[in-house]
């Protein structure tokens, strides 16, 4: 069996995190390593390892996360912000767990590195 990830524990309550938001969905945190004032992570509570692995039964998880992306955005009172999901390695995936950052709170710059 494929080994837990670090969310999958944040999930269980094994390891802790900075909880900003949570429903039967998902759960959205603090990133550890935040690169701007605002820089939550927003995980599914389902396992999907990357978004390349979604199929179309996660269709309303995938949905969801993106509309809970305006959710975090008012909590954290920012009108306007920048959502990433890196997918595999080589396009900055560490975390083989789907996740979406919603980074604000600074001007950000286009395109990435
Ligand atoms: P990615 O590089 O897209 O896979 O993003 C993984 C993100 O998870 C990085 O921004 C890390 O800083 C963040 N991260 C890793 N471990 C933790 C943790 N324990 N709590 C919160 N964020 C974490």
């Amino acid at each position: 069996m494929e080994e837990e990830t670090i969310f999958g524990k944040i999930l269980k309550g094994e390891i802790p995190c900075e909880e900003i938001y949570s429903d039967e969905l998902c759960l959205a945190f603090k990133d550890i390593e935040p690169q701007a004032p605002v820089h939550i992570l927003i995980i599914p509570r389902k396992k999907i390892r990357s978004l390349k692995d979604a199929k179309i039964e996660d269709q309303e998880i995938l949905g969801h996360l993106l509309l809970v992306a305006s959710k975090i955005a008012a909590i954290e009172k920012i009108e306007e912000w920048r959502t990433i999901i890196n997918t595999g390695e080589t396009a900055g995936q560490t975390v083989f767990h789907l996740h979406l950052h919603v980074i604000g709170g600074r001007s950000l710059k286009w395109p990435p590195g």
